[in-house]
């Protein structure tokens, strides 16, 4: 077979430990034998950020708005330990977190639905999507501890030096209070982005917030996306079959717990931290979660959801064997090279994606897996693969569909 060609580069981001083998191995086993790749490769691996003074990160970050679509391995987020083990210059920032601000993007996780691995809610048959907000609330808040009795008051300051105070309690007793903002022009960003999404992926876009108790606060974030969804998005969306749901955040956690799946839902910063654990323990495996970040301006970029797998690599380092699951890192590779695909109006490059996820599912189906999902699949007397094998049975099945 001739191997199919691919007419704009991939962004690619290399990353670090375990997910830096299993990269290799998927470049080389599973990519390479169908796809003349054409990435631009970038080093996110710890060692080189340090020789760039994480310059790379940045470099990277900006071919992708070039280029529009990257995947991402995972990568060390230091910590002091790690400032030891890889003498580091500087405590380097999150790599996600500079990638995400420099795209001002949202970032969607998706769990991989297969059979085998049921979710602990029976009637969950499609992937939930969940879109977390990643600016502001509690997580940028002011907090104070009230020692005693004394008013406690909101203060805007316009420009012009006018006043505007709302009262937030008179307290007669000791007690705590906290002040949080949000900006429109993130939310702005944030609701551009879930609509994207929702059109890329043709799946109905649910968000919900508290805004009969927020009625001004958490009601912005319910008027900026009324708003958006009826001047730039509604026509697109009726064309594409798919609708727009707007429900407070209890009767939306209601529903997603009677629903089939399907769908993305949009949440607030701190609703999205929540309830991605959630969505996510339920489905089975960190290990089976994809993560796509997405910007309102058209930027993809596709990576796992889980980390570096540090406790595997220091085995693979001793020479011990691993059973590390690569299947969100083949699927941030899937995703990434079908959305190229489309972009390039390239249905071989499309095809080749659903395949490699389609064998990816189907080893998994015949009872063929890592260790993580032996532990608690439904199949009878699975095969425990290690980290090589289970990408080399993966082949196995890809070849059969390209037979
Ligand atoms: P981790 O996701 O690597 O591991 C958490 C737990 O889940 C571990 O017990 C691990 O054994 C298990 N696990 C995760 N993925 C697995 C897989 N594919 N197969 C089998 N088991 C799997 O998170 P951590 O241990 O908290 O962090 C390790 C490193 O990863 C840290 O340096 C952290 O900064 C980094 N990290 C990076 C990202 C990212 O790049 N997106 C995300 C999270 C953590």
């Amino acid at each position: 077979m001739e191997k199919i060609k691919m007419t704009t580069p991939l962004v690619e981001m290399d990353g670090d430990e375990m997910t830096r083998i299993l990269w290799k191995m998927i470049k080389e086993d599973l990519l390479a034998p169908y796809v003349e790749l054409n990435t631009e490769y970038y080093d996110l691996g710890l060692e080189y950020r340090n020789e760039t003074g994480d310059q790379v990160t940045v470099d990277a970050a900006n071919a992708t708005k070039k280029y529009k679509v990257a995947v991402k391995c995972a990568t060390i987020t230091p910590n002091a330990a790690r400032m030891d083990e890889y003498h580091l210059k500087e405590m380097y920032k999150s790599p996600n977190g500079t990638i995400r601000s420099m795209l001002d993007g949202t970032v969607f996780r998706a769990p991989i639905v297969v059979k085998g691995i049921e979710p602990c809610v029976k009637n969950w048959k499609k992937p939930i999507t969940l879109a977390r907000h990643a600016y502001g609330d509690v997580y940028k808040n002011t907090e104070m501890v009230i020692p005693g009795p004394g008013r406690v008051e909101l203060v805007y300051t316009a420009a012009d030096g006018t006043e505007t105070r709302e009262l937030v309690h008179n307290f007669t007793g000791a007690g705590v209070a906290q002040g949080m903002h949000n900006l429109n022009d993130s939310i702005e960003s944030f609701a551009r982005s879930c609509f994207e999404y929702a059109l890329s992926t043709k799946q109905d876009l649910w968000f919900s917030t508290k805004d009969t108790i927020s009625k001004k606060y958490d009601h912005t974030f319910k008027d900026i996306f009324q708003d958006i969804y009826e001047k730039e998005y509604k026509d697109a969306f009726e064309k594409a079959g798919i609708t727009y749901f707007y429900t407070l955040i209890d009767d939306a956690v209601a529903r997603v717990m009677k629903a089939e799946g399907g769908f993305i839902w949009a949440c607030k910063n701190y609703d999205g931290d929540v309830m991605s654990d959630m969505v996510s323990s339920a489905f089975g495996s960190l290990a089976m979660m994809t993560s796509v970040l997405v910007s309102p301006h058209g930027y993809f970029e596709y990576e796992a959801a889980h980390g570096t797998v540090q406790r595997h690599y220091y085995k693979h380092l001793k020479g011990e064997e691993t059973s590390t699951n690569s299947v969100a890192t083949i699927f941030a590779w899937s995703g990434a090279l079908r959305k190229r695909g489309e972009l390039d109006g390239n249905t071989d490059l499309c095809l080749f994606a659903d395949r490699l996820e389609q064998a990816t599912l189907t080893t998994i189906e015949k009872g063929e897996m890592t260790k993580d999902l032996a532990l608690i699949t439904s199949i009878k007397n699975p095969s425990v693969l290690n980290s090589r094998e289970f990408i080399l049975a993966v082949r196995k099945n890809l070849d059969v569909l390209y037979a």
